[in-house]
């Protein structure tokens, strides 16, 4: 629209500037004096005219003194008659020079077509400004079926991303580098009759950095990379999908030796077939054409098409068989010497001080992605600028972590003075049954400042990074959660509604412990339903099916007892340390925050260790 509004004033401009060369094309400017005819009968009379030139109906006069007049005769008589008519003899005009000037040239033309042309030129201008508009509309219209990829080529050396731009993932890289060796040198590859892969899946959590490694695989092998999201195949055209992936793979194989990378496959790779109310027709003609695309190489053709996706257990096993995407490569979150490292490459272009030190900052961050990382130290520099300082120091790090995990704190959130209390409490109670279980994170932070959805929070933090996990620690966690909730019981002697958060926390892990871990005695070791999938509703209905409604029952029987006994638990806590409860929740009301350090030193007395933080 902006362009069009630009090309209409272009149209007027063009406009005035024809208008102001009229006159020069008709001749008007330095016009001799016009004089009537009588006025050159008068003066031929006199003998003061030498000469005239007739061109058309104009009459160019020119005097003995020198000087030019102009005129006109009648039109469609001739001049002498003209003259003759006026009463002039014969012999009064002998003397003249008449030149009679045939009207031809380019002058003569312009005149003649130029009123006529003028309005039309510009009618036929205005036409084909909008025309191009519409053209334009056109084209993006029709291109629909394009493929749409964005593309970095190998020489945009801004937007490359090399493998030391990635951290952590190292057995990724390992295994990656092999692709990007195939890239730079095919032939090395093709000549001993090695089988390339052609498809290659990363698959990992949000924020691990797949769609980062993908780039940088490309960054590393200088070849292009063709990248577009699955959900962009799909729009509301029946059919464009496969059209599009076609084009992706007809543009991409015309770039080889190329990459093209396919983000959250999972988009249209889900399984076929089993949806409730007959799944989506596009979605699989796109699936089914990326499988003929993938079969279709010739085994010359080096362009590795690698996929990403969160949720490799929802993905069609038609693309998992061998020949398609059969290189999977995991992500995992990163450990602590990753995050340092991950933190560091962030911190790159900005300025840092001297003394931070990113050991302790990845220590304090276990469960967090690349991407959290990221956006951690983005924070981090968003503070030190706002307090006009040139420098991002340790605590502006320290106090973005809260940020990035709880969301920002609202400071005009206000509560009143009886929601501070019961909040208080609540956090409180959390806070004290975290630390009466040996088994339970350490609590490193309690507030009640009303941060992101949460009015309040118990910050917990787990002393190292964990991929085990014993049922003691989730009976603790499942005590921890409700302990909110007791403490509202116990000194209100009501619920609110702020515990609704927690109880959904606790069911989901009491529901795990017993459909997913094997945890509870009376179901023991086995999994009830396809643990990781309720986001495929068909299928998560079909399997319920294999299980007898017995189990069914028995599962809630059991869910509901651990939750019961957790309950307990906190209950049990709770009475028991009253006074420490009533402690930590006045000291919660008057400085709405305690940090670990506090909070031990309330704890100590009582005779609850404070445990070890990292
Ligand atoms: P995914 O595609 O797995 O969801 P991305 O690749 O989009 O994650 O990661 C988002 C951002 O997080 C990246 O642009 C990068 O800045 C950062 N990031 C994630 N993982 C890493 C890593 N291992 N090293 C460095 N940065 C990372
Ligand atoms: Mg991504
Ligand atoms: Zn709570």
């Amino acid at each position: 629209m902006k362009s069009f509004s630009r090309n209409i004033l272009l149209a007027i401009l063009i406009l005035f500037l024809l208008a102001s060369f009229y006159p020069f094309f008709t001749g008007q400017f330095n016009q001799p004096e016009e004089i009537s005819l009588s006025g050159l009968v008068g003066d031929i009379k006199n003998g003061r005219v030498k000469e005239i030139t007739v061109e058309g109906d104009d009459l160019k006069i020119l005097l003995v003194d020198g000087s030019r007049r102009i005129s006109k005769k009648e039109t469609e008589v001739g001049l002498t008659e003209t003259l003759m008519n006026y009463g002039l003899s014969e012999q009064a005009f002998g003397g003249l020079t008449i030149t009679i000037k045939s009207p031809t040239g380019l002058k003569f033309w312009l005149l003649m077509i130029l009123p006529f042309l003028a309005p039309f030129v510009l009618i036929v201008l205005f036409f084909w400004l909008i025309s191009r508009q519409v053209q334009r509309a056109n084209v993006q219209a029709l291109g629909f079926g394009r493929s749409k990829a964005r593309l970095i080529t190998p020489d945009n050396k801004k937007d490359r991303v090399m493998f030391n731009d990635v951290a952590g993932v190292e057995e990724a890289k390992e295994e990656l580098k092999e692709i990007v060796e195939f890239l730079k040198s095919p032939k090395k590859f093709l000549a001993i009759g090695a089988r390339i892969p052609k498809g290659v899946l990363l698959m990992g959590v949000p924020g691990t950095g797949k769609t980062l490694l993908a780039r940088a695989v490309a960054g590393e092998a200088g070849v292009p990379f063709f990248h577009m999201s699955a959900s962009e195949f799909v729009e509301m055209f029946v059919g464009v999908g496969a059209s599009r992936v076609r084009d992706l793979f007809r543009t991409a194989k015309r770039a080889a030796p190329s990459i093209i990378f396919i983000d959250e496959i999972d988009a249209v790779g889900r399984q076929r077939g089993t949806g409730l109310g007959g799944g989506n027709d596009e979605r699989e003609q796109t699936l089914n054409q990326i499988l003929v695309e993938l079969d279709g190489f010739e085994p010359n053709e080096s362009v590795i098409v690698m996929a990403a996706t969160n949720r490799p257990d929802v993905l069609d096993p038609a693309l998992l068989r061998p020949g398609r995407f059969d290189r999977r490569v995991m992500l995992d979150l990163p450990d602590i010497k990753a995050r340092e490292a991950i933190l560091k490459i962030h911190a790159r272009g900005k300025l840092v001080s001297e003394e931070i030190n990113f050991r302790m900052i990845a220590e304090r961050t276990p469960g967090f992605s690349g991407a959290d990382l990221q956006s951690l130290v983005n924070e981090s520099a968003i503070f030190a600028a706002r307090q006009n300082r040139k420098e991002v120091l340790q605590n502006d790090l320290i106090v973005s972590i809260e940020k990035v995990l709880l969301g920002p704190e609202r400071k005009s959130y206000i509560l009143s003075p009886k929601e501070k209390k019961i909040s208080a409490y609540h956090e409180a109670g959390h806070a004290l049954v975290a630390a009466s279980l040996p088994e339970s994170d350490p609590v490193h932070k309690i507030s009640i400042i009303a941060r992101g959805k949460a009015a309040g929070y118990t910050l917990k933090v787990p002393p190292e990074d964990r991929h085990l996990f014993s049922k003691g620690h989730f009976l603790a966690e499942l005590a921890v959660a409700l302990g909110g909730y007791a403490s509202e019981k116990l000194m209100f002697k009501e619920f609110t509604t702020g515990a609704s958060n927690d109880l959904k926390a606790a069911t989901d892990i009491a529901r795990d412990l017993v459909t997913r871990y094997g945890m509870s005695e009376k179901i023991g070791p086995q999994v009830i339903g396809e643990a990781g999938a309720p986001v495929f509703l068909g299928r998560e209905l079909s399997m319920e099916r294999m299980h007898s409604e017995k189990v069914a029952a028995l599962v809630d029987d059991e869910v509901s007892r651990f939750m019961k006994n957790a309950y307990k638990t906190a209950m049990d806590i709770l009475n028991k340390h009253k006074n420490i409860l009533e402690i930590i929740a006045k000291r919660l009301i008057e400085k709405e925050t305690i940090e670990r350090e506090e909070f031990n030193e309330l704890i100590q007395p009582f005779g609850l260790a404070p445990k070890s933080v990292i």
